[in-house]
């Protein structure tokens, strides 16, 4: 069952969080900052796998300086709605970024395990800089002391799906964000 403004998945109901309109707007945003920032340098953004990669697209079509790409795969939550606590990498880098400005693309920062195990990685690595940027990012949910550099929205601890955020690997293809309703 579906209407406007919610849906009905597995029997649980999410209603309309943020919409198509608000993201695309707040992409707009983050890619002119971004630009500004990164001006006479030519980026390598790294999308991490699944879940960033329609982010990853809208961001990069409102960058307008020269830039590459690449993508990592993390192990992600499997089918469940909690952190399993545990990250591994599944697909590596093709690029080299030794020497080079990284900025990571994250669907939504959670606890920030991710996030520490990417910068854990590039220890092994000597980019001239690294930031993170993500889309959503749930505050009270934060358990390791990351930076992000660049939030598109603060959002409350509830399971969100939508804009290529799962639930049981379905549901990405949502143009807005749905969060559980409580
Ligand atoms: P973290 O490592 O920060 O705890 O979690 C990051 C990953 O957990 C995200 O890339 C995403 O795959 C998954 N995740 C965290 N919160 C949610 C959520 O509300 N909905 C969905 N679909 N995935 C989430």
């Amino acid at each position: 069952m579906e209407t406007e403004n919610s849906i009905i998945v597995n029997g649980e109901k999410f209603i309309c969080y943020i919409t198509e309109e608000q993201i695309q707007k707040r992409i707009s945003e983050l890619a002119d900052e971004i630009s500004r920032d990164y001006a006479g340098k030519i980026p390598i953004f790294i999308g991490v796998l699944n879940g960033s990669f329609i982010f990853m697209a809208d961001l990069l079509k409102k960058i307008s300086i020269e830039s590459e790409v690449d993508f990592f795969k993390l192990s992600s939550y499997g089918d469940s709605k909690i952190s399993s606590g545990q990250v591994k990498m599944v697909k590596d880098l093709n690029c080299d970024p030794n020497g080079r400005d990284i900025i990571i693309v994250e669907d939504i920062v959670d606890t920030g395990l991710s996030i520490k195990y990417i910068e854990e990685i590039f220890e092994n690595y000597h980019p001239n800089s690294m930031r993170v940027v993500t889309l959503l990012l749930k505050p009270e949910r934060l358990k390791y002391e990351v930076k992000i550099d660049y939030i598109g929205f603060k959002i409350p601890s509830q399971f969100v799906i939508g804009y290529g955020l799962d639930y049981q690997q379905k549901y990405r293809n949502l143009p807005s964000i749905y969060i559980l309703s409580e």
